[in-house]
């Protein structure tokens, strides 16, 4: 096979833009073709977005964050401000509005096909991103009978949902800061809650995240996890803002969202709820608590001074009473994500849960063909911001030696 070009990059967020400044900087051929512009899925998040990870943790290859609010947020469109600021520091070979359709084997290559013809590439790496799809629990049919329903990725802003009562499903980390955005704006808001860990947004004047840094958290690997379903499961609660504001279920609350477990699915007309309302907040509470515990461990033995540690919020709210389908006015889905990779029609290249099979970036019995980007990778930071351009670095290094 005579290929068009060696390494075929698919998908121009933070993880091919990384993958693309190292194989920039190894002087290998290479074209990244996105589906859209570059940096596109946090453009399209909901208008007051804002980074949760401190902007000192944009930590890409060549391109980490210089500018002068290294402890704040940045938005939505900053983020892909710099994105885009980042391909362009380097020049990296893109090609926006170029979707692959499909991506196959051939002799010993691959063949991408794009609306404007097949490319043939001898290796590919694949970056389209961590949160693919949103998930959608099968309840949500009926419920879509009655009454309108919004996914956590088309939400924009309060004032461009259906007028009355919002019912948000899935308390987990985008669930929350929607809930409390349309709480603050005056919407009547109920949440069905999560068991997502609680934290608090600021420990003795640092960071959560930058304790969690140190903690090793995102040094955590799969296989140390009890199960690989911790990869579907809600990221720690909290939200990216000025005040710094810790974000829970008892701060909802107390804010006037009227709290649910989980949603089940409806009968008669009425939203069927489990009784589990407790369970939610002892697993925020747990998460609080043992967070907070490894950050005394970790003074104690580094020799500084005890941390004036925050309570866990443990009060359970009172749990609302199900409502009537015919009393919402609309439902945001916030169950979180899954990965879609159907279009690459080789098999074999997912497991079960449809996370690619791979080790280190590298495809199980697939020669050539890369991952970049997926959660837990190789660790619990590999789709962050401040842990893909090691992974990128690595997998770089392999093409380079192969
Ligand atoms: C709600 C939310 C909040 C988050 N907050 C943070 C945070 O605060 N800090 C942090 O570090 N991380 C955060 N993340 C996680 C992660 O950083 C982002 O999901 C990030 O966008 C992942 O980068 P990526 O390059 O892997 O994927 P993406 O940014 O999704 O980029 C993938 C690109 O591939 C393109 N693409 C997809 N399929 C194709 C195709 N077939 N052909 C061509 N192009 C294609 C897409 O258009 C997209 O541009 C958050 C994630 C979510 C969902």
């Amino acid at each position: 096979m005579r290929a068009d070009v060696d390494v075929l990059v698919i998908g121009a967020g933070q993880a091919g833009l990384a993958v693309s400044h190292g194989l920039t900087q190894a002087r290998i051929d290479h074209v990244v073709l996105e589906q859209g512009r570059s940096g596109r899925s946090w453009d399209g998040r909901w208008d007051s977005f804002r980074l949760v990870t401190p902007n000192h943790t944009i930590l890409l290859p060549g391109g980490a964050y210089r500018g002068e609010d290294p402890d704040g947020y940045l938005t939505r469109t900053q983020i892909a401000d710099h994105l885009r600021a980042y391909a362009a520091s380097f020049g990296a070979p893109l090609a926006e509005q170029t979707p692959v359709t499909s991506l196959r084997r051939d002799d010993d290559g691959f063949v991408a096909e794009t609306p404007v013809g097949g490319i043939r590439a001898r290796r590919v790496v694949v970056c389209t991103g961590a949160y693919q799809r949103e998930h959608r629990p099968a309840f949500l049919e009926q419920f879509e009978r009655h009454v309108p329903v919004v996914g956590a990725t088309d939400y924009r802003a309060p004032d461009r949902l259906p007028a009355g009562r919002v019912l948000v499903v899935g308390g987990g980390q985008s669930g929350c800061q929607i809930a409390e955005e349309l709480s603050s704006s005056g919407r009547e808001v109920m949440l069905a809650a999560s068991r997502a860990p609680a934290l608090p947004r600021r420990v003795a004047g640092r960071d959560i995240v930058d304790w969690l840094i140190d903690l090793g958290f995102f040094t955590h690997r799969l296989a140390d996890m009890p199960s690989p379903a911790v990869r579907v499961a809600s990221n720690p609660l909290a939200v990216g803002s000025d005040d710094r504001h810790d974000l829970n279920l008892q701060t909802l609350g107390a804010m006037g969202v009227q709290l649910l477990g989980h949603v089940l699915g409806t009968e008669s007309g009425r939203v069927v709820a489990a009784d589990d309302l407790a369970q939610s907040v002892q697993v925020g509470a747990d998460a609080y608590r043992q967070v907070c515990a490894g950050i005394a461990r970790l003074c104690a033995e580094q020799g500084a001074a005890a941390p004036n540690l925050p309570d866990a919020p443990t009060s359970v709210p009172d749990a609302a009473e199900p409502p009537q389908l015919a009393d919402l006015g609309v439902v945001v889905n916030a169950c979180g994500y899954r990965p879609a990779y159907e279009w690459i029609e080789i098999p074999g290249i997912v497991d079960e849960m449809g996370f690619p099979v791979q080790e280190n970036g590298s495809a199980a019995d697939q020669a050539g063909l890369w991952f970049v980007g997926v959660p837990w990778m190789r660790t619990r930071g590999s789709p962050l911001l401040l842990g893909v351009g090691e992974d990128a670095n690595l997998v770089v290094d392999r093409l380079s030696a192969e």
